[in-house]
């Protein structure tokens, strides 16, 4: 029996990807579920939650100077402290070491768990970093969503591809499929709700097998564009090794599939794919892409890029230069390589000043790419889905396109979970601007 959290006040604060977002709106959804109200913050908080991401170094260095921040908070004001997500997979009891102030540790497969682990917490620390073997179903009544126009929907966990660089197989176990019926009711209950975006999520969506009937994601991307009400379908993260033509075939032949693509490059040095145990070489991906934008020809690719992995001369590292030059991504996000737990790459031997100069030189040639993409789309009437103010204030508003380019606006009211027609105006190396027509 779950405890009650009747009259108690929860705060979430999350690190990391979409997959660890959509995990604070089951750990809220779950919370809020055994009573719990949403505090503002920290400071009002009786339940503090920190979900966090392991995949760097950086992100876990980041966890590490914000709990200690809570640390001083809790001396002046007591609440129970638990941490989530990937850092609590990875480090399980050495938290407690280190951080010897916390209440609780969850795992991400034990949110279900969690009121009667904080429950049990106020006696003494709880730490919780078990693995089942099912799928663990929280659903949309189990969710509250942060953005409801815009609905993640998992549909599987784990990763069992042991990248030699990531820590997300044993962050987040093996792979584990979440069946078909419980995702096709998550996306109409969403859609019910106001969503007009489901984004699919996995560490690995192209592996998706429904266990009852062997359908990947082709056939699920088919079953999801059929709900009512989405408008907009994304999935996210691709793995170049396995995707097959089947995909593409059903992105051209369903137009609710959104032109956009995340699809993890890392290298295009085939040598360091070898090394990182990729399954992929750069003319497989290259020969990838071409397929993608044949098929798709509006098609947007995004990419992510590890600078540094061990054993990477300047000459791998050009080969990744001059595949951004060929591909001409819509975005990346570029990383200098950090050693993690538990995984099988070699020693760190790239000095970091030449990581950092690979990084900079990388970003600076995708800055220019970017720049020349983004500027092709000045003068055109563009669809947005709109996310709410921009930073800058006024009547300036943010959204994003079919093709995830992010676009700031003028608009006289909050187009926040609506369909904007934004005519674009101007363009920088991240963004689009212009204002809205209708
Ligand atoms: N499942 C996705 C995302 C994994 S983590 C995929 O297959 O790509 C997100 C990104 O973090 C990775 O794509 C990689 O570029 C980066 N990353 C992972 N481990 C890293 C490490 N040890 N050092 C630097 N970057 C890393
Ligand atoms: Fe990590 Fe590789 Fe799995 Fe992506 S595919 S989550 S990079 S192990």
């Amino acid at each position: 029996m779950s405890a009650s959290l009747a009259g108690l006040k929860v705060f979430v604060r999350t690190f990391g990807c979409q997959m660890n977002e959509n995990d604070s709106e089951h750990i809220a959804g779950v919370l809020a579920g055994a009573g719990a109200a949403k505090a503002g913050g920290p400071e009002d908080a009786d339940i503090v939650v920190v979900n966090t991401c392991a995949v760097r170094q950086k992100s876990e260095e980041k966890l590490y100077s914000y709990l200690g921040r809570l640390s001083r908070l809790k001396k002046k004001r007591p609440f129970l402290l638990g941490v989530a997500g990937c850092v609590s997979q990875v480090r399980g009891n050495g938290l407690l070491d280190r951080a010897p102030f916390i209440d609780f540790v969850a795992g991400p497969d034990n949110y279900l768990e969690l009121p009667e682990i904080i429950g049990r917490a106020a006696e003494s620390p709880v730490v919780r970093t078990d693995f089942g073997r099912e799928w663990k179903e929280i659903g949309a009544a189990g969710t509250v969503r942060e953005t409801p126009w815009s609905a993640f929907v998992p549909v599987m966990e784990g990763c069992d591809n042991y990248c030699a660089y990531c820590v997300v197989p044993f962050s987040r176990g093996r792979e584990k499929y979440r069946p078909l019926p419980l995702i096709l009711a998550e996306v109409r209950a969403a859609a019910a709700a106001g969503a007009l975006e489901v984004q699919l999520l996995g560490q690995n969506v192209n592996s998706y097998r429904d266990p009852e009937s062997g359908l990947g994601l082709a056939g699920l991307l088919e079953a999801v564009s059929e709900a009512q009400g989405v408008e907009w379908i994304r999935f996210i993260t691709s793995h170049p090794k396995s995707f097959g033509d089947d995909i593409i075939r059903a992105m051209a032949a369903n137009p609710r599939v959104c032109p956009s693509l995340h699809l993890p490059l890392q290298s295009g040095s085939t040598r360091v794919l070898e090394r990182m145990n990729r399954g992929y070489t750069r003319e497989n991906y290259l020969a990838l892409a071409r397929r993608l934008r044949e098929s798709l020809p509006s098609l947007l690719l995004m990419t992510d890029v590890i600078v540094g992995f061990p054993g990477e001369t300047e000459e791998d590292f050009e080969l990744t230069c001059s595949l951004l030059r060929e591909v001409r991504f819509a975005g990346i996000f570029s990383f200098r390589y950090s050693p993690r737990p538990l995984t099988a790459a070699g020693p760190d031997d790239v000095p970091l000043e030449v990581k950092r100069r690979r990084l900079v030189a990388l970003q600076t040639l995708q800055r220019a790419i970017q720049t020349g993409i983004f500027r092709s789309f000045v003068g055109q009437d563009l669809r947005v889905l709109g996310s709410g103010p921009s930073p800058k204030g006024g009547n300036r508003h943010s959204g994003r396109t079919a093709g995830n380019l992010v676009v700031n606006f003028d608009a006289p009211a909050d187009p926040a979970g609506r369909f904007v027609t934004v005519r674009i105006t101007g363009s920088g190396p991240y963004s689009l601007h212009g204002e809205a027509i209708g």
